[in-house]
């Protein structure tokens, strides 16, 4: 399975401190690539285990609510290990409010960590791996890439935009040797859906949907975004795929 390896590689992972940015960068440095932790709290957890898993990590302390630390989560990263392989573009927040309601503050929020700072991550990113002429880029998406939500107009905006960004980046870098793709993760146990897991209406109305009949857990993300960050990925460009226990097939 050497396709799958990562040994040698260097990775950033945005919001790595808790739920599925954490189960990422596990999962890469499990696959061998040292990984840098981006966020605007300290992944100190996430460090610990990837140095037991015997890869170098680089805490990089970045509000991603604004671009002004982007080029610097670059710089840092490429400064610790040398060199910038695979950017996971995990970081995200969501506000829930009926679209009568909703204020520009929420609609602001959103866009700029989910759709805005994802973007010029990606270009601060992709210029350095397409001067080395090699690059995995994987963004989270959603499935509000797809559908519209419930109470969530700027994510379902923002993650829509980010599915197409995927794929305008991919048309653009695929002939350079850079792979943009995406996953879109189903309901996954995190804080993002604590609120949705509280709700006992909502809790049972979305279990009642997922064929698999359970929601997903932070590790069920993990294998996707390493196929996506390694050689075995090479062909695929500007894809978003769905991690979502089969939710888009009903
Ligand atoms: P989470 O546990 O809330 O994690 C979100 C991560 O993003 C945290 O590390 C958070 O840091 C970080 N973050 C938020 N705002 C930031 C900012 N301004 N600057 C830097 N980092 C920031 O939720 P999650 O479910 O693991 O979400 C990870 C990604 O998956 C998000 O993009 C989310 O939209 C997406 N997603 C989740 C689901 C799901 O069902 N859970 C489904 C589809 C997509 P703090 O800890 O400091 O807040």
């Amino acid at each position: 399975m050497s396709s799958f390896d990562l040994t040698g590689k260097a990775a950033i992972v945005t919001g790595a401190n808790t739920g599925i940015g954490r189960a990422i960068a596990m999962a890469l440095a499990e696959a061998g690539a040292d990984v840098a932790l981006a966020g605007r709290s300290r992944a100190n957890e996430t460090a610990a285990q990837i140095a037991a898993a015997g890869r170098r990590t680089v805490l990089i302390e970045a509000d991603l609510s604004t671009t002004a630390p982007v080029q610097q989560v670059v710089d840092e990263t490429v400064g610790a290990f040398g060199r910038l392989d695979i950017l996971v573009n995990n970081a995200g927040i969501i506000r829930r409010a009926e679209a009568t309601d909703f204020s520009e503050a929420d609609w602001d929020a959103v866009l700029d960590t989910n759709l805005k700072s994802l973007f010029f991550l990606c270009q601060a990113a992709g210029r350095h791996m397409l001067g080395q002429g090699a690059g995995k880029i994987v963004n989270i998406a959603s499935l509000l890439s797809f559908q519209g939500g419930i109470r969530v107009p700027s994510y379902a905006a923002a993650k829509s935009g980010v599915a197409g960004l995927t794929k305008a980046l991919a048309n653009e870098w695929a002939g350079r040797g850079v792979n943009v793709n995406a996953i879109a993760p189903g309901y996954i146990a995190t804080n993002n859906t604590a609120a949705l897991q509280a709700d006992e209406t909502r809790n049972r109305q979305i279990l009642e949907r997922i064929p698999a009949g359970r929601w997903g857990e932070p590790r069920d993300i993990a294998g996707a975004a390493v196929f996506l960050a390694s050689p075995a990925a090479d062909y695929v460009n500007g894809h978003v795929l769905a991690v979502d226990g089969g939710w888009l097939g009903r």
